[in-house]
């Protein structure tokens, strides 16, 4: 039974049950720290509990209760003490790590250290020496420089072993990194990529007083595409489409994304909306114009088409209002017949669409 040890403290007999804990702390010799508290209120109010257990283990060994021991029933059965116990437990490995590379450079520079003592007394006592006093200080020379020499080595494979985990973390790191920011269907950047690249490329825009164009794209009747070839087929359809945006998209400053099911968006950095238009005309024209088959049969599948909205940043906008605008635009297309793309005008206060480019 897991026992609240909160609501022991704000029952009716809560003090009862304080008093009784100090008091068997006292008859147990043990130091009334707050942690201690906690372990012994489990002992006397929660009888049943693991911590009780644990502790009446400790006390038919005869042995006495040390800080030590609290801490480790602590860290095995109390919630918080439990995580901090594992965070203590990854300190001590890295510390140990830590320390096991400095014991060899210590153990390497006292090494060094004698070495170098042994040079100097071996070339002050060259001096009037016989043959055979030569050659046995030369003997030890050599021992001394072996020895120097394998300490070094210790150590060095021990800095590269230590130098290799923390890239193998780096590289490890980097890559959960990488796959939170990408869409594992179609490889393009996911949401959220988006959502950070939207927010930060709005913020420099408006620092610098730059042009920043957005456009997002819808496929058109997509749902028919499904329900006729399944889904399947219309992840591959999905994969191409998302191939020629992230072409358009990979250009220059500009970033292409999935922005949700069938969606996609392009962030165009600097460039203005007429240029956005063209590059997105170049990407429709090219969907449009290809006949799809299936990979497994080499069915006909037609073609498909996408719709898309663009708009401008205005100046000071949240993200948010210029994702509203280009979407304004792309419903626009949608509503006049689709396989178009359309234009936000960021003058009106209902930001309509000023212009169209259809097949
Ligand atoms: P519209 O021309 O108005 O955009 O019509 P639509 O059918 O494309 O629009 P709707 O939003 O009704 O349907 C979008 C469809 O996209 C529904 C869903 O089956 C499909 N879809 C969304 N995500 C995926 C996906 O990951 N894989 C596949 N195969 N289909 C998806
Ligand atoms: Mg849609
Ligand atoms: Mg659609």
């Amino acid at each position: 039974m897991s026992t609240d040890i909160d609501s022991i403290l704000r029952s009716p007999k809560a003090y009862q049950w304080a008093r009784k804990a100090i008091e068997a702390m006292e008859t147990h010799k043990v130091w009334p720290t707050a942690l201690n508290f906690e372990l012994w209120l489990h002992y006397v109010a929660a009888k049943d509990s693991e911590v009780a257990a644990e502790i009446d283990t400790v006390l038919s060994s005869g042995e006495h209760f040390t800080d030590q021991m609290s801490e480790e029933i602590a860290a095995q059965h109390l919630p918080a003490a439990k995580l901090n116990g594992e965070i203590l437990n990854a300190g001590k490995t890295l510390s140990k790590e830590l320390d096991s590379v400095s014991r060899a450079v210590r153990t390497a520079r006292e090494t060094s250290n004698l070495y170098g003592q042994q040079l100097a007394s071996a070339s002050e006592s060259f001096q009037g020496q016989d043959n055979d006093s030569v050659r046995a200080m030369v003997e030890n020379l050599s021992s001394a420089t072996r020895k120097v020499h394998e300490e070094n080595q210790v150590l060095e494979s021990q800095l590269a072993d230590t130098t290799d985990e923390l890239g193998r973390l780096r590289a490890h790191l980097e890559q959960v990194r990488r796959d939170a920011m990408t869409d594992a269907l179609t490889m393009l950047a996911n949401r959220k990529a988006f959502d950070e690249t939207m927010e930060r490329a709005c913020a420099d825009a408006d620092d610098t007083d730059e042009i920043l164009t957005l456009a997002v794209v819808d496929i058109d009747h997509f749902k028919t595409f499904n329900d006729t070839w399944g889904h399947q087929t219309g992840d591959q359809v999905l994969r191409y489409v998302a191939s020629v945006i992230g072409r358009i998209g990979g250009e220059g400053a500009r970033f292409a994304a999935r922005y949700g099911g069938e969606e996609f968006a392009v962030i165009f950095p600097g460039e203005r909306s007429d240029v956005a238009l063209a590059a997105m005309e170049q990407a429709r024209k090219e969907i449009s114009s290809r006949t799809l088959k299936r990979r497994s049969t080499n069915e006909d599948l037609g073609a498909i088409t996408i719709s898309t909205g663009i708009a401008e940043h205005r100046r000071g906008d949240q993200p948010a209002a210029t994702i509203e605008a280009a979407d304004g635009a792309l419903y626009a297309s949608k509503r006049s017949g689709r396989n178009r793309s359309s234009l936000a005008d960021m003058t009106a206060q209902s930001q309509v669409p000023a212009k169209q480019a259809a097949a």
